[in-house]
């Protein structure tokens, strides 16, 4: 679908401001960057940490049964040999140009761009697959014996401790483990700023069930994980579900439909859903020589229990609360309006005038208290800086959903004002109130 130019710049603006206030920045930008990956700065860290929180406090405290892990980067590489990553089953088709020599994806190339490079209209060669795995190597000497690989995603790690988490925590199915971390991929077309990238971070959960269940937990985790986004304030018609077509389901699956997010360059894919059979457990009890299935208690019969996962990326997702978030269309002001459980900044605070010490006392009062109260919403801005109606417009484009300001009643009856970030209206409340305001509504 055609995009307008508005739509189309949402990107370049969501990536300007990420540079300006601190939020994203190129990966090894002096020395003119490295494709494919990017470093968060402090309002990013405080965003994609809030991203990760509020997916955990989901996965581990609202659901029951379900166990957090935090297994490693590095495992053997046997592991991948039984996913099933070194085979065929990770490559993307890859097709170069002859001229140009840059790599596209085939899958991604329409019928027309098949035989002329995108970029040149030089000539490419036939498709061949390409390993998307990272390679390293462990120990002192770099030859084959040593060759592993950086995950190319965190769930073979959830597969690899499956006994271990069900010993230890008595579980039984249905029940699930979830784990946020790293993950790499040397992907042939990393682009659209943190959408796709090298070194990403994935949030992933597996529920193991009795495979007459599967379907049923299939469903629940679709309308689950759906929930999760529009409680979080992103769009429901910017949201759909886009079931994998027949050929289209990798080797293992059974059944899958993607999240998708209409980003300003089209919609997209932020979060797989899968039916994945009993492949996992099967393939690792074949390789590790360790007996991973389950005996059914009427039967007898052994039986490898299915999985259903929810796999998605915390930095695919924060482009997507940035950009839903990223509004504009007032012409005086450029406001985040993310969720005030996301917001890098739960509060700001500032002296109404810098320049009379006793405002600027009363109100680091307050900042410190907020601070360090027992009740800690999250980060406190300071500013005192420039004229109040500039740190207003300033903490609106990085989110802060509430400024207090101290003026001279402050100074008489203990009032401050606080300004919502949306409405832009203005309460004068108790500064013993302050601390109740912002918990009422982070609720
Ligand atoms: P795509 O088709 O976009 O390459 P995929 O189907 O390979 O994605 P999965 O392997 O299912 O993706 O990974 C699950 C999730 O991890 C994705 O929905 C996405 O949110 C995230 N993800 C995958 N690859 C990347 C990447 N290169 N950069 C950032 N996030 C990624």
């Amino acid at each position: 679908m055609k995009k307008n130019k508005t739509e189309e710049n949402l990107l370049d603006k969501v990536v300007s401001l990420c540079k300006r206030r601190g939020f994203i920045f190129p990966g090894s930008e002096i020395y003119g960057g490295i494709s494919g990956i990017y470093d968060y700065g402090p309002l990013g860290v405080e965003l994609i940490n809030n991203i990760k929180q509020e997916w955990r406090k989901e996965m581990f405290y609202r659901h029951e049964n379900i166990f957090e892990l935090d297994s490693s980067i590095l495992m053997q590489r046997r592991v991948w040999e039984a996913s099933g990553h070194t085979s065929a089953g990770f490559t993307d088709p890859l097709q170069e140009c002859k001229k140009c020599h840059h790599r596209f994806r085939a899958d991604h190339l329409s019928d027309q761009e098949k035989n002329k490079c995108p970029d040149c209209g030089g000539e490419l060669m036939a498709p061949r697959k390409f390993n998307l795995l990272v390679e390293t190597h462990l120990g002192p000497v770099k030859d084959e014996s040593s060759l592993t690989y950086l995950r190319g995603e965190t769930t073979q790690g959830i597969y690899v401790n499956y006994k271990n988490v069900k010993t230890s925590m008595s579980a039984e199915i249905p029940f699930g483990i979830g784990q946020i971390g790293k993950a790499f991929r040397n992907e042939i077309t990393p682009g659209h700023f943190i959408y796709r990238m090298r070194e990403f971070e994935q949030m992933e959960q597996q529920h193991f069930v009795e495979p007459a269940e599967a379907e049923k937990y299939f469903k629940y985790w679709k309308e689950e994980r759906i929930k999760w986004y529009l409680e979080l304030g992103i769009k429901q018609e910017k949201l759909r579900f886009r079931p994998h077509a027949k050929d289209e389901l990798a080797h293992y699956a059974r059944n899958a439909e993607d999240i998708e997010y209409e980003f300003p360059f089209g919609w997209h894919e932020i979060e797989g859903i899968h039916n994945r059979g009993d492949w996992d457990l099967s393939r690792h009890s074949e390789f590790s020589g360790e007996n991973l299935s389950e005996t059914d208690s009427k039967t007898g019969n052994k039986f490898y229990p299915y999985i259903i996962e929810t796999s998605a990326g915390a930095d695919r997702i924060m482009l997507v609360f940035l950009a839903d978030a990223y509004d504009d269309s007032d012409k005086k002001r450029l406001v985040l309006k993310l969720h005030p459980k996301l917001a890098p900044y739960k509060a700001a605070v500032f002296p109404l005038l810098a320049n009379k010490p006793e405002l600027v006392t009363k109100a680091q009062e307050i900042f410190y208290q907020l601070k360090t109260s027992d009740y800690n919403p999250g980060p406190i801005a300071w500013d005192d800086r420039g004229n109040i109606g500039k740190r207003y417009y300033s903490q609106d484009e990085i989110g802060t959903p509430w400024c207090i300001t101290v003026d001279f009643q402050s100074l008489e009856n203990d009032t401050i004002t606080i300004r919502d970030r949306d409405t832009m209206k203005q309460e004068r409340i108790s500064i013993k109130d302050i601390e109740n305001f912002i918990k009422e509504r982070l609720k």
